[in-house]
């Protein structure tokens, strides 16, 4: 049996309380929501805070505010049940909810969260190892190692991101509030990831995540397509978000973001561009925006399936992914 390391537990009532604590501990301290992806990384010892700052009980950063004409505030302790159920929210951006439907197991969706899941660690099939595991092999660049096992010759960590609601979230045009001991700022989910398996966010080590922003649909609709080997649950190997302004049955505008390729969402801006302009049921256009995203889609060999047929699947899923929101 796996044992969770010691440490010192703290369980702030208020954002500026659980800010505090974050600056006085620094990077000894991780937060914990709800502990579907810190408890099981601190048990194979891949993260080993010595501090945990516990947001459960920080009222504020719990549900979801604001309505379909003017745009939704969702809490980062909002549990992924939460999202998924909200009638609102789901009449706003049912592919939101749909994507949230898809990620692990209904428990695992009662305790983990919608901050939590855009803050998910990335991975591999190197580094989601028990500590003996990846001590045999002396370990790699993500931690304590000094190579990466899937590029040999590369000075960076490959390790992929895995979020199912982040890449949604990108094309959606959602924005998200981090708050410090220094203030409050705002920016959009797309530029919250770095293309970095290691520092794979770009969050001070100080800074929480309070709130999701999602913007007024106004025409958009988002739809988001899972590669996976068990229906039942299992992370993305390769996840595609479409989403589209369409009117008259003509894309005005288009957003189409890959993930489980790579240490970030993609933004497949190329892709999303040919659609500008054409009906989905265009079959050549579709055909061109996913050849397009089959391009920047460049997995590699540390995930489940031959990164060869996950790259030729990019161009099926997107395909797919496109017929759902016609
Ligand atoms: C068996 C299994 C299957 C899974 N399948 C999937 C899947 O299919 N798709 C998927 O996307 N995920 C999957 N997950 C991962 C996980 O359950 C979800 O991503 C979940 O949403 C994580 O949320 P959490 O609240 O439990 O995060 P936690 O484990 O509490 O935190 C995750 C990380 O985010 C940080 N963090 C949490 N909240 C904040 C915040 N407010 N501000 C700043 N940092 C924060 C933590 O410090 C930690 O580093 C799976 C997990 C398991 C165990
Ligand atoms: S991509 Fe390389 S460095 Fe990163 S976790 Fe995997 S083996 Fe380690």
């Amino acid at each position: 049996m796996m044992r969770l390391p010691r440490f010192r537990y703290f369980a702030p009532r208020t954002v500026a309380d659980a800010a505090a604590l974050l600056a006085e501990h620094g990077r000894d301290a991780s937060l914990v929501a709800g502990g579907t992806d810190l408890w099981p990384n601190m048990k194979r010892r891949q993260q080993t805070p010595t501090r945990v700052i516990g947001l459960r009980g920080v009222a504020p950063l719990h549900g979801v505010g604001g309505a379909a004409d003017r745009g939704f505030d969702v809490g980062a302790m909002t549990s992924l049940t939460a999202v998924e159920h909200h009638g609102a929210l789901g009449a706003g951006w049912p592919g939101l909810a749909a994507a949230v439907r898809l990620i692990s197991t209904p428990p695992l969706r009662n305790m983990g969260t919608l901050g939590g899941n855009l803050c998910l660690d990335t991975r591999c099939n190197y580094w989601d190892q028990t500590l003996e595991w990846r001590k045999s092999i002396d370990f790699c660049l993500k931690r304590d190692g000094k190579v990466c096992w899937v590029a040999p010759g590369s000075e960076r960590c490959w390790a992929v991101a895995s979020s199912d609601t982040a890449p949604v979230l990108c094309a959606i045009g959602a924005e998200v509030t981090l708050a410090s001991v220094d203030g409050e700022r705002r920016i959009a989910v797309r530029d919250l990831f770095r293309d970095d398996g290691i520092e794979y966010l770009n969050k001070r080590s100080n800074e929480i995540l309070t709130t999701i922003h999602l913007p007024a649909p106004r025409g958009w609709r988002v739809a988001y397509r899972k590669l996976r080997r068990r229906e039942s649950f299992d992370f993305p190997v390769l996840g595609v978000a479409a989403a589209a302004r369409i009117a008259g049955g003509v894309v005005e505008e288009a957003r189409i973001f890959v993930t489980g390729a790579g240490s970030r969402p993609h933004d497949a801006s190329a892709a999303a561009a040919v659609l500008v302009g054409k009906r989905l049921d265009d079959r050549d256009a579709v055909a061109e925006a996913a050849d397009r995203a089959a391009r920047i889609a460049k997995p590699l060999d540390n995930t489940d399936f031959a990164l060869g047929w996950r790259k030729e699947m990019a161009r099926h899923h997107v395909t797919a992914a496109l017929a759902d929101l016609a």
